[in-house]
């Protein structure tokens, strides 16, 4: 479980509020949900033979002996949550974002972590293909607003109509070239066969060309929904990489399932993944509820994303006595009170310690309250880019206008 010190903690912020600003655009409100659930839930939704469930999950026991877990994912419970609280009596679509930590017990390497954070969205109700290309634009603006490119990778897994078939004729053909696969995927035919086309074994890789591709056994009406949704894609100018070995590893997902991978990342790519489940809500008890959605790994995004603490900003009051340090705080305050960033010595250092200490931290200007400055009534102003010096008045700074000055 990693720390965030500043500036990635910053970083991680900037991030955030781009997001929050484009959902709050795109129609999206924000759920606030437990980190723990009831462990049975994300076995129940998540699937009982996913990675997830069999092997990452932090389970921990309350003291009535019930099984928690630390939340996985987010969509379990949004969409448990739904169901409680009968979010569809105002009517359908119901838009949520949430953002937050994710807990998973895996092997820690670059990108992954056992406590990460995820920004998620789910669009309730709507069976529409527009609504999986909307989420996947709303995906894709929040990563150009960061300036992360990435590249949609794009798929489709039918539904309960198309793909029992489908994994019937995997699966046979999985038994007959098990041998060759490698150990992980020999226990997966039984278990998880869809797994098996997401291994990213070269050996397997090289069996799966020739595995039976869901494509070619979707039902007519998994078939349209996929063909329109790559219209409204490129309509709007995305080009998704068609990879028809792409699946999830949770269960729940029906036809679309997408990632957002970025080619400057290593092995752990995916920024963002999502796709549509349109049984989940359903299986959690509630009316059968189509939905779609998708998860932003902020780690990831945030491996991508530069820190911006070159940007000079505010003003360090700097003072050169005892007596100019209290009227340094005042000044400071008054600045802070008109919205302005404003600092002020609190190491009891010397005046050229405090005008280092303006630089180093970022600030556009230094304002001196020297003994003369007190006698006089004026203040000394340095803009710390330019290195220029110049007078100005109390009044002068405080009325903001730091160009007009002099
Ligand atoms: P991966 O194939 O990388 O394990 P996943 O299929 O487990 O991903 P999801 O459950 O779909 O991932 O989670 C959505 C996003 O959350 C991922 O695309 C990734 O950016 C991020 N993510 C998932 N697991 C971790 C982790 N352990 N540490 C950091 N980020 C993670
Ligand atoms: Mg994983």
């Amino acid at each position: 479980m990693e720390d965030i010190l500043p500036p990635r903690s910053k970083t991680m912020r900037r991030l955030e509020e781009i997001a929050r600003e484009l959902l709050a655009l795109y129609g999206y409100d924000e759920i606030i949900l437990p980190v723990m659930e009831q462990a049975e839930l994300y076995l129940r939704s998540i699937g009982e033979e996913t990675d997830i469930v069999q092997k990452e999950m932090f389970i921990l026991e309350d003291r009535a002996g019930r099984k928690l877990a630390l939340r996985p994912e987010a969509t379990a419970g949004v969409a448990r949550a739904f169901v409680e609280h009968g979010m569809d009596r105002g009517g359908l679509p119901v838009k949520l974002f949430y953002v937050g930590p994710m807990f998973r017990h895996e092997r820690p390497q670059a990108g992954r972590y056992r406590q990460f954070h995820q920004l998620g969205v789910e669009l309730i109700g709507p069976a529409s293909p527009e609504a999986d290309a909307e989420t996947i634009l709303l995906a894709l603006h929040i990563l150009k607003r960061a300036d992360i490119p990435v590249e949609l990778r794009l798929n489709t897994v039918g539904d309960a109509s198309c793909r029992p078939s489908y994994l019937r004729e995997l699966l046979g053909f999985l038994r007959k070239r098990g041998e060759q696969l490698c150990g992980e995927c020999q226990r997966r035919i039984e278990r998880n066969p869809l797994r098996v086309l997401d291994c990213k074994e070269p050996r397997c890789r090289e069996i799966l060309k020739e595995a039976p591709l869901i494509h070619d056994s979707l039902c007519a009406e998994c078939r349209a929904h996929w063909e329109e949704l790559l219209d409204v894609l490129r309509q709007q100018g995305v080009e998704p990489l068609i990879d028809p070995l792409l699946v999830r590893g949770l269960d729940y997902y029906t036809r679309t399932v997408f990632e957002l991978v970025s080619p400057n990342l290593g092995a752990q790519n995916a920024v963002a993944a999502g796709g549509r489940y349109d049984y989940l809500i359903e299986e959690m008890g509630g009316k059968r509820t189509p939905a779609v959605g998708f998860s932003l790994g902020m780690e990831r995004a945030l491996l991508l994303m530069g820190d911006r603490d070159d940007i000079r900003e505010g003003v360090y009051v700097v003072a050169q006595s005892e007596t100019a340090r209290r009227q340094a705080l005042n000044l400071a305050m008054e600045l802070r009170k008109r919205g302005l960033r404003a600092e002020v010595d609190v190491m009891r250092r010397s005046l050229k310690a405090q005008m280092r200490e303006a630089d180093r931290r970022n600030f556009q200007y230094a304002v001196i309250l020297g003994e003369e400055e007190l006698a006089g009534g004026y203040l000394t102003l340095k803009d710390m880019a330019e290195g220029v010096q110049r007078t100005t008045s109390w009044d002068g700074l405080l009325s903001g206008n730091f160009e007009a000055m002099e």
